[in-house]
């Protein structure tokens, strides 16, 4: 069991966390995201948590964590939580390869109650972004080599977004049963996002507007780890390289590694990004 699970439950100033895939090299459009998480910490007296999603291991580089946290420095965003030391000195809370005994701790409720089965469906079985329940009642046991899903029952989840008022989303239309451990071991997004958020305390999510979808069924699961009030949302506006294209890893241009390169000192990418910052966040 992690030692830190909950710790920050019993905690009322507000929590929020910036949450980077080590996927890739950080780019402009996390920096935006990064302002509005500080600001929203700052002029809430609230604190930030980082933590490093790291649950797709085979996605995941560790040079691309190093590279993150140097850049978090450079930039001058210290986290209340899991400061960047924190994760430079080995097993860390905050990064989610670290956490198996906390995903595992948090899923034995649900198992307990028959929640969760196993699936063999192959990607070619999966066609549709729905999950159908081929695999529902067909008795897999939860091994390593199958993924593990969890029942989604019909149901409608409302929550207003800080930003973007009242939404209504159905899970079990949007996915269908969730897919919480891949069939190669990873901790999905959605649970590992969700375990962390529950047991870390996070009281306000803040984050780019293509995470909007995920929000419901993150409402769902969470109440099932036994959290009845969800944290508050606030889903921003992405930072675009054109009119339908967001700003990704790829892009070397917008990397804050390149514009380091290219001469750009951090005040200058942070003024750069507060011209991009999307909301009011006071
Ligand atoms: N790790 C996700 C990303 O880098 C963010 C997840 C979240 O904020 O919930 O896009």
């Amino acid at each position: 069991m992690d030692p830190q699970a909950g710790l920050h439950l019993l905690d009322p100033v507000p929590l929020t966390r910036f949450a980077p895939a080590p996927t890739g090299f950080l780019h402009i459009g996390h920096v935006v995201n990064a302002l509005c998480v500080w600001r929203f910490a700052r002029a809430a007296g609230g604190r930030v948590l980082l933590r490093v999603e790291d649950h797709d291991r085979q996605r995941s580089r560790p040079h691309y964590e190093r590279a993150l946290l140097e850049d978090l420095d450079w930039l001058g965003f210290d986290p209340d939580i899991y400061p960047t030391d924190a994760f430079r000195s080995g097993q860390c809370s905050g990064r989610q390869s670290d956490r198996d005994g906390a995903y595992r701790f948090a899923l034995a409720s649900l198992i307990a109650r028959g929640l969760v089965y196993g699936c063999d469906c192959s990607r070619q079985q999966l066609e549709s972004r729905v999950y159908l329940g081929r695999c529902r009642d067909r008795g897999i046991p939860l091994r390593d080599d199958v993924g593990w899903r969890l029942r989604v029952n019909a149901g409608v989840e409302t929550f207003v977004d800080l930003a973007l008022g009242r939404q209504v989303q159905t899970p079990s239309m949007q996915c269908g049963d969730l897919l919480i451990r891949d069939r190669l071991g990873n901790w999905t997004y959605q649970w590992a996002a969700t375990t962390d958020d529950t047991l870390q305390g996070i009281t306000h999510v803040i984050r780019g507007i293509d995470l909007l979808e995920s929000t419901g069924r993150q409402i769902y699961l969470a109440r099932l780890l036994g959290r009845e009030s969800p944290p508050a949302f606030l889903h921003h506006p992405l930072v675009m390289k054109s009119p339908d294209q967001k700003v990704s890893k790829s892009d070397g241009d917008t990397g804050i590694r390149a514009m380091r390169d290219d001469g750009w000192s951090a005040e200058q990418v942070i003024g750069y990004a507060e011209s991009l910052v999307p909301v009011p966040l006071s």
